[in-house]
């Protein structure tokens, strides 16, 4: 590896619930290096957003001449390549100097022009628009989009984030609209009722309940009732598994029905910024090999950090560059990507092999790093369901007993993690799962 890729994020982080003291954390990760650590580049903080972006400069200025001249770690040298930067939308429009969300010209992905809609501005155009390169970014060919210059305009980079837009903007606002309706705003839009009754909101929830017995741990977070969705973390939205190359085209092709759709649906008020990004999603699945890549969870879970750290409203910044040089002091425990445990207990024992073959350990029958194992292996598998795609697709199998055999099998021919369901007719499902779930 000679290139290292590197993900910023730019986001507000208020301190206390009593004054409007924000930390504005620069953080980095590189997303081509196992295990992904996040670390602090530049740390401001204030009473109020910043008014310019003066804050950045140093860190853009860096940036230039390590994406120059690369960076020298022992005898090796590396490239540094600024794959993206994650930033919500109200963040973005101040780091890119452009409208934000609720403006007329707001997407910076492509030239669609809003309309707005009983005050509230909607972007509900499907039709394959022109999309903005660095060059009309930098030429500012479209008045209309910019608010003035970003330091960032030299720096060809996507500016993107999957939580906020998907997990916390649409899902969360979909799970709402299903559950609570939607009230009238203006005599002009009639109030929208539940699209689920109460008997089904609490079916769903004891369902969701009864799956916690189920779930590996690597599930940061367990799921909750319904009763409880205020209180549900971005990760609890973040149900589906991530969107591969392999099915980024197909995604792309769902995500512009669901967004043509929408309006008819839930009403001409819905498809607001956030609705129209899921037009842009598919391609930074590719783009980024997955979009785990460019979401914020990982910098959420470090803002979290540097939350729990600060103690009290003096030398704010000293406190947090203590905390810091103390925490790199320390040896890196690394999470539960580096060094996988195994065991025979339930529900940390399901897995999908290399070979596409569903399993579930028996027994560990040593101790080593890569332990040799007893599996219950699954010969054959069906799909779970057939439409709108065959759940293959998304590595969801039905299979039973009668097809299992006892095997020996080294822990390498393991791919990846599964959540293992008995159904009450003897079936057994295996959910295969892409990535690991933070907080
Ligand atoms: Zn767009």
């Amino acid at each position: 590896m000679n290139e290292l890729h590197l993900s910023l994020n730019i986001d507000g982080l208020p301190l206390f619930k009593s004054s409007k003291v924000t930390l504005w954390p620069v953080l980095g990760r590189i997303i081509n290096l196992e295990p992904e650590i996040v670390f602090p580049i530049a740390i401001t903080c204030g009473s109020s957003k910043p008014q310019c972006l003066e804050f950045l400069k140093e860190t853009v200025d860096e940036l230039k001449i390590l994406m120059q001249n690369g960076l020298l770690i022992g005898d090796k040298a590396y490239s540094i390549i600024l794959s993206c930067i994650v930033c919500d939308a109200p963040a973005k429009s101040m780091v890119k100097a452009i409208k934000n969300h609720t403006g007329y010209s707001s997407c910076d992905r492509c030239v669609i022009r809003g309309r707005s809609v009983h005050r509230r501005m909607t972007l509900a155009d499907c039709t394959t628009l022109p999309l903005r390169t660095a060059s009309s970014f930098r030429a500012q060919t479209d008045p209309e989009h910019h608010r003035g210059y970003s330091p960032f305009c030299d720096l060809q980079v996507d500016m993107v984030n999957y939580m906020h837009c998907v997990c916390l903007g649409v899902m969360r606002r979909l799970l709402l609209r299903w559950i609570r309706g939607e009230k009238s705003t203006t005599k002009h839009v009639p109030l929208k009722r539940p699209s689920l009754s109460a008997h089904q909101v609490q079916i769903i929830g004891e369902r969701l309940l009864a799956l916690k017995t189920h779930l590996p741990k690597i599930f940061a977070r367990k799921p909750r009732s319904l009763v409880e969705v205020d209180r549900w973390k971005a990760t609890e939205f973040r149900v589906s598994k991530h969107v591969t190359e392999q099915l980024a085209e197909f995604a792309h092709k769902l995500l512009t029905s669901f967004v043509k759709k929408s309006s008819e649906l839930y009403g001409e008020l819905f498809p607001v910024y956030n609705v129209h990004m899921l037009l842009h999603l598919s391609k930074d699945a590719i783009t980024f090999g997955g979009l785990d890549k460019c979401s914020a969870f990982r910098f959420e879970n470090y803002m979290q950090q540097i939350l729990k750290n600060v103690r009290s409203g003096k030398n704010l910044l000293s406190q947090v560059v203590r905390r810091h040089k103390e925490s790199v002091s320390m040896p890196i425990v690394n999470d539960q990507q580096s060094v996988k445990k195994f065991t025979s207990e339930r529900p940390n024992n399901s897995y999908i092999l290399e070979n596409g073959h569903c399993c579930e350990i028996l027994e560990v029958l040593d101790d080593s790093i890569a332990p040799n194992l007893k599996c219950q292996v699954f010969t054959s598998k069906y799909p779970l369901f057939q439409s709108p795609c065959t759940s293959n697709l998304i590595g969801a199998y039905t299979t039973s007993l009668t097809v299992a055999i006892i095997k020996r099998i080294p822990s390498s021919y393991i791919a990846s993690t599964a959540i293992l369901l008995e159904l009450a007719n003897g079936k057994i499902v295996f959910l295969g799962i892409a990535h690991e779930f933070f907080y």
